[in-house]
């Protein structure tokens, strides 16, 4: 490949992200030219309804593509020549191509869930899963679990309204499943009767520290994935590794994202294993 790729990543407070530097050391591995450079949106003065002259300019100036988050993922939407029926249907775009001058969007949170599922957790159930958190985090893996397979699904959120809403849409894209919503009041008998519990909400983060559920909610017959990567070991995943829980820390979400945009982009297969490494010493 003598191609060489210019790649941005737009959004509010993107300085500090893992993403640029995680795909310019796969595209070192493959031998490929790859700069990424992060976008800020108020560094740049650009404000998020600014998103289209922003995408413009990127076209003008030869990126080939963009990587897209907050708070830019459903208003770059209105801006697409293209989207994959993914993107569309979660009403989200992660990235973007720049190609012949047309803009393609594609969602590979979604994606980068259902691969991490795959790879950090062969074979889970997904009999009955159990997801607390219905923001952007939650509608990505709320369909990818979906799409990967699951009978059941509940979605859990302490704005109740916006638990229902996201159950209603899944439902119409996944009608061999079950999608309810429930209140986080029922969570200590949903959790009894749970093959699978997904976190998707900001408790555990660094600035959000604590534990979503009660530790004595969790069983070693359940599995947990959690979205939050700092810390990559959670109050969480601590709790659930302790009890003999499969565990899949947030990191995996984090990687598969990454590795799924870099394979659009650059048409080459990552090595998902090698990027987590570097991942984790990032
Ligand atoms: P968001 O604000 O869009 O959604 C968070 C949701 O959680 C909201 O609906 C809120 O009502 C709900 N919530 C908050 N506290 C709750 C609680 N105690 N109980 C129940 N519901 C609660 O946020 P987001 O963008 O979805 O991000 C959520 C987390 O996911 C963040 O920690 C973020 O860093 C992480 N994240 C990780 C990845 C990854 O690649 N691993 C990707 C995206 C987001």
């Amino acid at each position: 490949v003598d191609e060489s790729f210019l790649v941005g990543l737009v959004g509010d407070g993107v300085l500090p992200s893992l993403t640029p530097p995680m795909h310019e050391a796969e595209a070192d591995a493959h031998g490929v030219r790859y700069l990424y450079r992060p976008l800020d949106l108020s560094r740049l003065s650009y404000t998020p309804e600014q998103i289209g002259p922003l995408l413009r300019a990127a076209g003008d100036l030869g990126f080939n593509a963009l990587n897209i988050t907050h708070p830019c993922k459903q208003l770059v939407l209105d801006e697409l020549d293209e989207v994959s029926e993914d993107a569309a249907r979660l009403g989200a775009v992660n990235t973007v191509l720049l190609r012949d001058g047309r803009f393609i969007g594609h969602n590979t949170d979604f994606s980068g869930f259902a691969a991490a599922l795959a790879e950090g957790l062969p074979g889970a159930a997904l009999d009955r899963v159990v997801l607390l958190g219905a923001g952007g985090a939650g509608a990505a893996v709320s369909y990818a679990t979906l799409a990967a397979g699951a009978a059941e699904l509940t979605i859990v959120d302490l704005d109740a309204a916006r638990a229902v809403e996201r159950a209603a849409t899944l439902r119409g894209f996944f009608p061999r499943s079950r999608v309810t919503a429930a209140d986080t009041a029922e969570l200590p008998e949903l959790l009894t009767a749970a093959t699978g519990f997904i976190h998707a909400t900001p408790v555990g983060m660094h600035q959000h520290p604590g534990i979503p559920v009660e530790a004595s909610l969790l069983r070693p017959e359940l599995w947990v994935a959690d979205v939050v990567y700092r810390p990559l070991d959670t109050e969480l995943v601590i709790a659930a590794r302790a009890l003999g829980c499969r565990v899949l820390d947030g990191g995996f979400m984090a990687v598969g994202q990454a590795a799924d945009a870099f394979a659009l982009i650059t048409g080459l297969d990552p090595d998902r294993q090698r990027m987590r490494e570097h991942f984790l010493r990032l």
